[in-house]
């Protein structure tokens, strides 16, 4: 079905600690910490980007590091991303074991999924991480820590753990336009604006298990990628004529957004790629001041008294 949508765009996971944050994802990932703002919608509370050089869309991890601000930890489980994939090159997974190992990441293996072999471990919120071995000729962050062969390059896809899969693979079908790619398991891929890494959404029937509970160490959504406002509002204008309630747009500097719930449970957003992270401070230096929204800048003082200090990892 002809859809605008280019691939994953980005996802948001509200995580603890926000220096443990960094140094993980950062530090032991090789992440480029690409942005650091606060929550727009809750401005005491840092909103960290990590990407590639530029934060380029289908390479952003991000996190609200909730850690001391009253909020439960959660649970995974049914109506959310349960997991978060990163591609890395193949060959590479003894190197990604015993970096993991030695961060205290408690890595396991990965029965080879669809022909690739992965890693599976947590973050210190407790977040599922998974990489596999993909073909993917993304550059990642030239400036990471880890040679530019063994660097995440971007990522590789998501697994929903759907409440009702068969309605959720038919909306991501027939109204975002996904494919199915292929099943193993109780796994079903669909792809979206390409076939590889980056393009990737895995559904599982989560029907009858425990529901997932928001809060620290869980996925707050995913979101995928259109190009422009215009694109935007296609697809904005098609879920509400299907009937979904869907959020009017919503301007979070970077990219513009809208969210949405699809069938089996899981907070969708759908973002636009511009203007991207470079819009207010030089690529070089992505990621080192703490940037506000224009709307929040006359609060710059209160803010920063409230949140609390951090190193730029790099
Ligand atoms: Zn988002």
């Amino acid at each position: 079905m002809n859809s605008p949508i280019r691939g994953l765009h980005h996802v948001t996971a509200t995580v603890d600690d926000a220096e443990a944050d960094l140094a993980f994802a950062a530090g032991v990932l090789g992440l480029r910490l690409v942005k650091k703002t606060v929550n727009f919608d809750d401005p005491f509370v840092y909103h960290f980007y990590y990407g590639d050089e530029t934060g380029t869309p289908g390479t952003i991890w991000t996190t609200f590091p909730y850690g001391g601000r009253g909020l439960r930890h959660g649970r995974a489980g049914a109506g959310q991303v349960t997991a978060t994939t990163f591609a890395v090159s193949a060959g590479s997974l003894d190197y990604w074991r015993e970096r993991l190992e030695a961060a205290g990441a408690a890595p396991g293996a990965l029965a080879p999924r669809f022909g690739e072999p992965g890693l599976v471990f947590r973050d210190p919120s407790g977040l599922i991480f998974e990489i596999l071995e993909a073909a993917d000729d993304r550059r990642g962050w030239p400036g990471s820590p880890i040679d530019a062969a063994r660097a995440i390059r971007g990522l590789h896809g998501v697994t929903l753990t759907s409440r009702a899969a068969a309605n959720t693979i038919e909306f991501m079908t027939t109204v975002l336009g996904f494919s199915v790619e292929a099943t193993e398991g109780d796994r079903t891929r669909l792809t979206v604006g390409g076939r590889g890494p980056g393009h990737i959404v895995d559904v599982i029937d989560g029907y009858g298990r425990q529901p997932g509970m928001g809060g620290i160490g869980t996925v707050h959504h995913v979101a995928f990628a259109v190009a422009t406002r215009a694109e935007q509002e296609l697809m904005r204008q098609r879920l509400i004529d299907l009937g979904h309630i869907v959020t009017p747009v919503q301007d979070r500097q970077y990219f513009q957004s809208i969210y949405f719930r699809e069938p089996g449970g899981v907070l969708f957003e759908i973002a636009t790629s511009e203007p991207g992270f470079a819009a207010d401070e030089p690529a070089e230096s992505l990621g080192r001041a703490l940037k506000l929204p224009p709307w929040q800048e006359p609060n710059r003082q209160t803010i920063e008294a409230a949140l609390p200090p951090v190193e730029p990892p790099l």
